[in-house]
């Protein structure tokens, strides 16, 4: 069956947890069985950081001290990120909503198009994890396909699978700035876990498995729908 022709019902999800948790692992599975855009606001704001404009200079030091970026900025991108025609049936956000203002700015987001949010997936874990997960992660820039030098290795060392492109590590992968990063997940973010806890849309996921077995809870709570 052709892509457009594919659960044209699609979802709106969006995956909540702390850097290295497997969000954007995930993602491209979801975008696949669901037909559906996959938008990290990460991969947003490293491509904005790149800019040599005063904007992009000030996001690019906002990312390396593990801090988050202003909410009325990253709202404005993701709104129009939004409008990309592979989203229309839907999206998986990642690492978007980081703050209880951007997740009330997304309802209003939605509400005005006269959609809601089906989900949001709590991946949790064990922050002791983390490190070891994001010491060893390697990213293609250009897609934002992401490998591990131990969990999940490319074919060819520091080589993209696809392109033959070189991976990176990613410079705020580093362990104070990760400490940093974990440390503002659970001030400003384990609040909107609540957030959506109050709405009945919460659903957790135990992200210390295997790759696999996070795809296997994934897919009970969110079975793909009826063609
Ligand atoms: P996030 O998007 O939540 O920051 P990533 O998906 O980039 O996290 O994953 C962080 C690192 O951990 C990557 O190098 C990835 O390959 C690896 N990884 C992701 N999920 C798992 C898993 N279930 N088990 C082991 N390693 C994983
Ligand atoms: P990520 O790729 O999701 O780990 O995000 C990398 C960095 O981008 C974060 O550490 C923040 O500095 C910034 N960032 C990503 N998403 C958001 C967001 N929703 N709100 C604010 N800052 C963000």
């Amino acid at each position: 069956m052709s892509d457009d022709k594919k659960d044209s019902s699609g979802i709106h999800v969006v995956l909540l947890g702390p850097p290295g948790s497997g969000k954007g692992t995930q993602s491209p599975m979801l975008v696949k069985e669901h037909n559906i855009c996959h938008l990290s606001s990460g991969d947003i704001l490293r491509s904005a950081a790149t800019a040599q404009t005063p904007l992009g200079q000030e996001v690019n030091k906002i990312i390396n001290e593990g801090k988050l970026v202003p909410d009325d900025l990253i709202v404005e991108l993701i709104k129009e990120n939004l409008k990309r025609p592979e989203c229309k049936n839907g999206f998986v956000l990642d690492g978007f909503p980081r703050t209880v203002d951007q997740a009330k700015q997304l309802d209003s987001m939605l509400s005005q198009n006269n959609k809601k949010l089906d989900r949001a997936l709590h991946f949790q874990i064990n922050d002791d994890l983390l490190f070891e997960r994001s010491a060893g992660r390697l990213l293609h820039p250009a897609s934002g396909r992401i490998y591990h030098r131990t969990f999940s290795p490319p074919r060819q060392s520091m080589l993209d699978d696809i392109t033959g492109e070189p991976l990176v590590r990613r410079t705020d992968d580093k362990e104070d700035v990760m400490k940093k990063r974990i440390r503002s997940y659970h001030e400003q973010t384990s609040p909107v876990l609540k957030y959506y806890k109050d709405r009945n849309i919460l659903s957790t996921i135990d992200a210390s498995l295997s790759k696999e077995s996070v795809w296997e809870q994934i897919k009970e709570i969110l079975p793909r729908k009826a063609l």
